[in-house]
């Protein structure tokens, strides 16, 4: 018989698979002798396998549960659902890898109409047992059974104002039971049956409750967000409760071995007095520092402190911990290791190799890779900020700098983000359903919450600026404004937020980029001097290449030089070579192209300095720059001597069905050979230029698009020889260039072996090749993927990371026919993929040369390369 549970006691941390993060950890703090509430992981398997057996828990783990429920009872002293002494539980979900916010968790399981009279009894504080009760009901009303928590607040808002009370904690026990029954009457009329008296029935429904979140649409977004495969599962865990809410002597927090946001060696969190589990991240009520614990109960503190740096020192890394104060006796209830901002994740990562913790190795493995990209978000332009001055200041809760137009619901921020509206997500207190508007943020702003408040954790996370727990504003979220010193802020108006400092501003701050510290030079050197593969940039302009070059870039890897075509003074000169109906007027009017394409490959190469640059040839479609405006046609006209009729005639000849598929890339060349022409006399006597003018050595690397056949390569690279060979002659000067292509038709990768016959490189063009070998549209994908998400046909955009599976194979193939031709084939990936981690695995698993991606991805590529070295060992 299969295990599917397993106490506490039973585990190890290495048993993350099994157990989830959180199982392994209490049960390695079980281990370790430290106060854990004990209890039994129900485990990832169990979840698989009540997916696999159509959603229903089976016997065998039922009674599995119940044994351990067993065990527990004996070692608690107590039991489920007694009159006298009854065990009460909590239930959380915890999968491998923490996905905050996304799962859920019950508290106080186990409580009856019985159980509560026993708890009151046992407990000596009537009170309490049945604020206990009315939070258990509500809670399990929100989470199991999907009933709205809303409707449960304001029945205790009703009876509050009827008893003339401000806090819940100004409710009586009569008052509480009130508040039960008309609970127990909401639930029945929801459910239409009453609220489970059954704590056994209560605590399945609890499991299957926790293996149903892990598909909600949240956290099936979250996987997306960070790579995590659905097929994981989570975990279940079922623990012994201890109450931070019996009185003063009682409490409950979190807290940070380090500071997560700064990464200062200095512990960091909050607790609140008399409170129970979620009361501190829920941001209902203000937190207090942990400082202050070491005033209110030094014992307590003093132990606290001793075991968050015993519990830090075992795993050598900042752990985020969860205690609770159960009348002056201290219980962790989990621990992991902590979320933490890119600057922090970089300066914790330094520190602990300089404290002698760590290796440099395992340095490098800790730092979430796409994290990078905060460093190099932008920050506020100093001189408009000190024109600025504050409405208001509230947590520093995400670092960064962001404006935008304030939205008041996760739907609005997320349209308005599409319709590419800078937006500020302004809400009382953030839950897991606003995650995609939160990602659709420049920054978010809350009203209520602390450090460790929904918003705070989810946005750091996320590198989105945030300020929460902004008690000053006043807000009606329905009618969609909010006021603050004085003043009203609606929908659609701009405020600008500081989640560096907190500082909240009514209006549009400039941003500026942002500086880098040296941490990141040191780790950054450490990735280098670890990774084997190369990392070049995307980059069309001198001033992208430039900045490309600051974050590590070691060439261009794609330079697409159509998009030197759109700019204003050029635009004219290629409608006017697509317009043209003989070879001459054409070759004429790419004669007008050749001086500005000559300088812009001039300012790219001596902006590379001698780095390799990869020049693709011409490759959209034409349509794309024929002219659609009256005005530009009757210019182009009278440019071209021609009729309005006649240029509208011949720009409607170049409408296609499927330009995608139509005449684009390499057969651009092949119909107007001119075009290639022009293009490789650009690029050697710019080279040649570069050369003797600033003594750089330059070797031009012209790269063939959307090749799907020897031949076809041929033809084209043919043209480009004779050209260069030309230009050499004609400049007296011999250099060095190199022809290659790119892989984006699978017919080219199915013939790699013969196309590298006549290939010095390949490039993988991985937008194209994803998008033949889906059959999906690269730019209408979105419309429909959003659904397979939810259908978990796909788990993630294979636009943005590399299908392995499929793709990847077309890729792995290319690479080693390529190679069986020619062993010295050049190989690198230029399409988006080329800095998304994942991706960046793979391409050093099948022995890629560099991968190219946009600025600032590099440093992203970098570390990314530097791990693929470290977990491929
Ligand atoms: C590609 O197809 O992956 C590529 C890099 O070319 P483009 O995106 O310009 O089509
Ligand atoms: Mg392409």
């Amino acid at each position: 018989m299969a295990k599917w549970v397993y106490l506490f006691k039973e585990g190890k941390a290495d048993m993350k698979n099994l157990l989830g993060g959180k199982g392994a950890n209490l049960a390695e703090m079980t281990n370790l002798g430290l106060p854990i509430p004990q209890g039994f992981t129900v485990t990832t398997e169990a979840c698989t396998d009540y997916y696999n057996s159509g959603k229903k828990i089976t016997d065998e783990i039922r009674g599995q549960i119940f044994d351990a429920l067993k065990v527990l009872e004996e070692q608690q002293g107590k039991k489920f659902g007694d009159t006298e002494n009854p065990l009460l539980v909590s239930v959380r979900s915890g999968a491998r890898a923490s996905m905050p916010g996304m799962m859920d968790t019950i508290l106080n399981l186990g409580l009856t109409d019985a159980a509560v009279e026993g708890f009151a009894k046992k407990t000596g504080n009537p009170r309490f047992a049945y604020d206990s009760y009315r939070r258990f009901i509500q809670m399990f009303s929100d989470v199991v059974m999907e009933i709205s928590k809303a409707k449960f607040e304001r029945v205790l808002d009703e009876i509050k104002e009827k008893k003339g009370v401000h806090f819940d904690t100004e409710l009586t026990a009569d008052d509480l039971k009130e508040v039960i029954t008309e609970f127990k009457a909401l639930y029945k009329q929801e459910k239409g049956t009453d609220f489970p008296q059954e704590p056994t029935e209560q605590l399945i429904e609890a499991v299957t409750a926790v293996f149903r979140s892990w598909d909600n649409p949240r956290a099936i977004y979250y996987r997306r967000m960070n790579d995590i495969p659905g097929d994981w599962g989570t975990a279940v865990n079922v623990q012994a409760m201890v109450f931070g809410n019996m009185g003063d002597t009682s409490g409950t927090g979190v807290a940070f071995t380090r500071n997560p946001s700064t990464g200062e060696a200095k512990i960091y969190g909050e607790y609140l007095i008399n409170a129970q589990g979620e009361d501190v991240v829920a941001g209902i009520r203000t937190p207090l520092p942990i400082s202050k614990l070491e005033e209110d109960m030094p014992e307590v503190y003093q132990e606290f402190m001793r075991i968050a740096n015993l519990l830090e020192n075992h795993y050598k890394d900042m752990q985020d911990m969860e205690f609770t104060i159960e009348d002056k006796k201290l219980y962790f209830l989990q621990t992991r290791n902590g979320k933490r901002t890119a600057p922090a994740a970089l300066q914790i990562a330094c520190d602990l190799v300089d404290e002698g913790k760590i290796t440099k190795e395992d340095a490098i493995k800790r730092i979430e890779a796409k994290s990078l990209d905060q460093l190099l978000h932008p920050g506020f332009d100093i001189k408009a900020l000190e024109a600025a001055k504050p409405v208001g200041k509230a947590l520093p809760a995400s670092p960064g700098a962001a404006a935008g137009k304030v939205y008041f619901t996760a739907d609005d921020a997320k349209n308005n983000h599409e319709k590419g509206e800078r937006v500020i997500l302004v809400r009382l207190e953030t839950s897991p359903e606003d995650i995609e508007g939160m990602h659709a943020a420049e920054g978010i702003l809350t009203v209520r919450g602390g450090m460790t408040s929904h918003a705070a954790v989810v946005a750091r996370g996320m590198g989105t600026a945030c300020v929460s727990g902004c008690g000053e504003i006043n807000i009606d979220e329905e009618a969609k404004y909010f006021m603050i010193a004085g003043q009203t802020v609606k929908e659609g108006d701009y405020i600008s937020l500081d989640g560096s400092t907190g500082n909240i501003y009514i209006g549009d701050i400039p941003t500026v980029e942002a500086a880098i510290s040296g941490n990141f030079d040191r780790i950054m050197t450490w990735a280098d001097e670890i990774r084997t593969l190369k990392v070049r940039t995307n980059a069309d302009t001198p001033a992208d290449a430039a900045n490309a070059v600051k974050f590590g870039a070691e060439g261009i890897g794609l330079c697409r030089t159509e998009h030197m075509f759109f700019e204003a003074d050029r635009i004219p000169k290629i409608r006017k070579m697509i317009l043209s109906k003989t070879v001459e007027a054409r070759e004429a009017a790419l004669n007008e192209l050749i001086p500005f394409q000559k300088a812009d490959f001039k300012g790219l190469y001596e902006v590379m300095e001698g780095r390799p640059v990869t020049i693709r040839f011409l490759d959209p479609p034409l349509h794309e720059f024929v002219p659609t405006e009256e005005e530009d046609i009757a210019a182009l006209a009278k440019d071209m001597g021609l009729s309005v009729e006649e240029v509208k005639v011949t720009c409607d000849s170049l409408h296609e069905f499927n330009p995608m598929m139509g005449h684009r890339g390499c057969r651009l060349a092949v119909t107007y050979p001119e075009i290639a022409r022009m293009q490789t006399r650009a690029v050697m006597e710019a080279a040649i230029e570069v050369k003797q003018e600033k003594g750089f050595d330059i070797v031009p690397e012209i790269m063939i698009p959307l090749v799907g056949e020897k031949r076809e390569l041929k033809y084209v690279k043919d043209i480009v020889v004779e050209t260069a060979e030309k230009v050499k002659a004609e400049k007296g000067v011999d250099i060095e260039y190199h022809i290659g292509t790119m892989i984006e038709i699978p017919r080219a990768a199915l013939l790699a072996n013969e196309i590298a016959e006549e290939a010095e490189f390949f490039s993988f063009g991985t937008n194209d090749l994803t998008q033949m070998t889906f059959g999906f549209s690269r730019d209408d994908a979105g419309k429909f993927l959003d659904s397979y998400y939810t259908t978990k046909i796909y788990e993630s955009d294979p636009f943005a990371r590399l299908d392995v599976d499929g793709v990847g194979q077309l890729v792995q193939m290319a690479a080693e026919k390529g190679r069986a031709t020619k062993a010295n084939l050049k190989l690198g990936i230029c399409g988006e993929h080329g800095g998304d981690p994942s991706t960046v695995d793979f391409c050093h698993r099948v022995g890629l040369n560099y991968v190219s991606c946009s600025p600032f991805r590099v440093p992203i590529a970098r570390l990314a390369a530097a791990q693929a070295v470290l977990s491929n060992k």
